[in-house]
């Protein structure tokens, strides 16, 4: 089995788990780190849009451009999961501020799907790819955000991050660690 840590934030399970976001069957929703076109790409999006199949793109093209932090919803086509949310992260150093951007995509994602009443959800690590956001920090931005987020959620009780590499998933147990101060 795949590395894996969880947390219980007010009732609602915070896991970490090193592995592939698209193979989160047990998830009501992933978020993807989606480009502002919405369309297929490296990374998390060229992953996600070949597991879906061609009709995700197609279904998002109305829907696009989206701007740095912002979340829209769609279904999951061939994935196992019935939606996904696509999140268009900060470049880092080029969208400023970067840390709010990065925190408004985890929390407009988390909202999203709590308005969708959807009660689980798993995020890959949002901007740390080919948007060049530090790990660590983005590890912090994440997981605080999630923390204050949790409070205004009302159908959420699972919360996921699949992290890609051994040594990310090692970066955000640290710091989800350090939450229980
Ligand atoms: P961004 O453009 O937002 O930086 P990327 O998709 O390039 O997004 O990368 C975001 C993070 O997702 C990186 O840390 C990368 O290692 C990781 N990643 C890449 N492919 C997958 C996958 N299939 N599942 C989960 N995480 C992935």
């Amino acid at each position: 089995m795949a590395h894996q840590t969880i947390q219980t934030i007010q009732n609602i399970q915070v896991e970490l788990v090193q592995g592939d976001i698209t193979q989160q069957p047990d998830v009501s929703v992933i978020v993807n780190a989606a480009n502002a076109q919405l369309e297929t790409g490296g990374g998390v999006a060229g992953a996600i849009h070949r597991a879906a199949g061609p009709a995700l793109a197609k279904e998002c093209k109305p829907m696009a451009p989206i701007n740095p932090g912002e979340a829209v919803i769609s279904s999951g086509h061939r994935l196992p999961n019935g939606h996904v949310i696509h999140c268009l992260g900060p470049v880092y150093g080029v969208d400023q501020p970067s840390d709010s951007l990065l925190a408004d995509c985890y929390r407009n994602a988390l909202l999203l799907a709590d308005e969708y009443k959807l009660t689980s959800i798993a995020f890959p690590s949002i901007s740390t790819g080919a948007f060049g956001y530090p790990i660590k920090a983005a590890a912090g931005i994440a997981l605080d955000t999630i923390k204050k987020t949790i409070p205004h959620l009302k159908n959420i009780q699972k919360i996921r991050l699949v992290l890609f590499d051994q040594s990310d998933f090692e970066t955000f147990k640290k710091r989800l660690e350090q939450l229980e101060d």
